[in-house]
């Protein structure tokens, strides 16, 4: 199965992501962990993507695409896996050469997100995690990433999930909705 995970920072995607990995037995990836560890290269390259974390600014669509289409190709990725973090605009969505099953929306509202984010150990050190930079993120979700979602709906591949529960009753419906939707076969 070929699933994307979307929502804004703090929504709960990783957390959702890896639970729903174990249980379909599928690897879980994030563009956002790829681009800090191609941050961490001393190049042109590495210190180009590593600027743009910082600021909280998206990767051009036009150097974002060949990343994730690259490390998808890798063999662990071909019987399926559960993406977070991609696609963030329009562009990127319809450029996408990868067949998905499902979209999976978390949805949280910015107050609550914020609210967990402001208190969220940072083990990263996470220089994007202050709240300047988070804001600017959400902001960015609203405007990129939003229409998104509706190029999706319009697909129907669309789920939309109340990420403002529990986690285990968010993993229950998550589950419940990929089994119970006719769309999904
Ligand atoms: P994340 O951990 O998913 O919030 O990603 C951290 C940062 O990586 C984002 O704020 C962007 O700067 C960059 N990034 C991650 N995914 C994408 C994407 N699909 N398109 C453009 N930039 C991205």
């Amino acid at each position: 199965m070929k699933l994307i995970i979307i929502g804004i920072q703090g929504s709960g995607k990783s957390t959702q992501g890896n639970l729903l990995a174990n249980y379909l037995k599928i690897p879980y990836l994030s563009t956002g962990h790829i681009l800090r560890n191609l941050a961490k290269e001393k190049s042109k390259r590495g210190r180009y993507i590593k600027e743009i974390i910082n600021s909280g600014e998206l990767l051009p669509d036009k150097q974002m695409l060949p990343i994730v289409e690259e490390y998808l190709s890798q063999e662990k990725y071909k019987n399926g896996f559960i993406l977070d973090g991609f696609p963030r605009t329009v562009k990127q969505a319809k450029e996408f050469t990868q067949d998905l099953d499902g979209v999976i929306y978390l949805e949280v509202s910015d107050k609550e997100a914020l609210w967990r984010l402001s208190y969220r150990e940072n083990d990263d050190n996470r220089e994007d995690e202050t709240l300047v930079a988070l804001r600017k993120r959400i902001e960015i979700f609203h405007k990129a990433t939003a229409p998104v979602l509706d190029y999706y709906r319009k697909k129907r591949k669309l789920i939309t999930i109340n990420g403002e529960q529990e986690i285990k009753k968010i993993h229950k419906d998550i589950i419940f909705e990929l089994e119970t939707k006719k769309f999904f076969k």
